[in-house]
């Protein structure tokens, strides 16, 4: 689904990206953690085609298409999500405005018939119930006067509605309590655990990955992939630390 070969990026005159690779295959949730700085959130934004990345070398294939080759909304419509560590607010929007367009410019692209008020509304009310949300919370301004959590569940709506084939989390579980990482987390499954989906979700901790189970584990550090592995890698980073789990590899 996603093959990404020998990418280099930099941002701000600097490399970050230095010879990433990395295949996620559908039906897999392969989790990429990493020390800060590492490059983590830079990987999302070049993926989501996000302003002020230059990619100097190597290639991303999404489906079969040249990732890069598609603006930011054709790669959305195409199925690729982004979900961010800091959500945006959106004052003078509500969500209901907010994920409806998101959801019809979607159809739109794809040659389908908008959906009608109801149908989006019902739609709505289901993905809100997975994420245990209220439909008065809908009703507001997007992300604004969120707690972390709310935003965090918000965004997992949203990416319900989209219902994409792709899934790019970055850090969607910073900022949320236990409670909320639970059911962020098994909104995560319900939505994107799937054999025809595929999800890299980026994240610090080991926490996440206990109610998300990934397939396959991968450390960034530098820029680079420098270890693969099944779910006990995220284990031995959460005990014995970066360093030392980077140190045998
Ligand atoms: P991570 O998400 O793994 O913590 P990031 O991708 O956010 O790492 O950042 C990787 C590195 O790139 C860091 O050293 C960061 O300071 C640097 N960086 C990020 N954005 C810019 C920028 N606009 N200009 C210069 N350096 C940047
Ligand atoms: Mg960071
Ligand atoms: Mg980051």
């Amino acid at each position: 689904m996603l093959k990404i070969d020998n990418l280099h990026a930099e941002t701000g005159g600097k490399a970050i990206l230095k010879g990433l690779t990395l295949e996620v295959a559908a039906g897999e949730i392969h989790a990429i953690m990493g020390p800060n700085g590492a490059g983590k959130s830079t990987l999302a934004n070049v993926l989501g085609g996000k302003p002020g990345y230059d990619v100097t070398q190597g290639s991303v294939t999404f489906r079969g298409q040249d990732l890069f080759a598609l603006d930011p909304h054709e790669r959305a419509a195409e199925g690729l999500y982004l979900g961010f560590q800091y959500p945006v607010e959106i004052p003078g929007v509500s969500n209901v405005q907010f994920l409806r367009e998101a959801a019809n410019a979607q159809r739109a692209y794809r040659g389908e018939e908008p959906l009608s008020g109801g149908d989006f509304l019902k739609l709505a009310r289901e993905k809100a119930g997975l994420l245990k949300m209220d439909m008065d919370m809908l009703k507001r301004q997007v992300n604004v006067g969120f707690s972390g959590g709310e935003k965090k569940r918000a965004e997992m709506v949203q990416m319900g509605i989209l219902d994409p084939a792709f899934a790019v989390l970055d850090e969607t579980d910073s900022g949320l309590d236990i409670d909320a990482l639970r059911v962020v987390g098994d909104g995560i499954n319900a939505i994107m655990r799937s054999p025809d989906k595929g999800v890299l979700l980026i994240t610090h901790y080991q926490r996440l990955l206990e109610v998300v189970k990934p397939d396959k584990v991968s450390v960034l550090a530098d820029g680079r992939i420098v270890q693969t592995g099944g779910p006990e890698l995220a284990h031995r980073l959460e005990n014995e630390g970066y360093d030392a789990v980077m140190a045998d590899a």
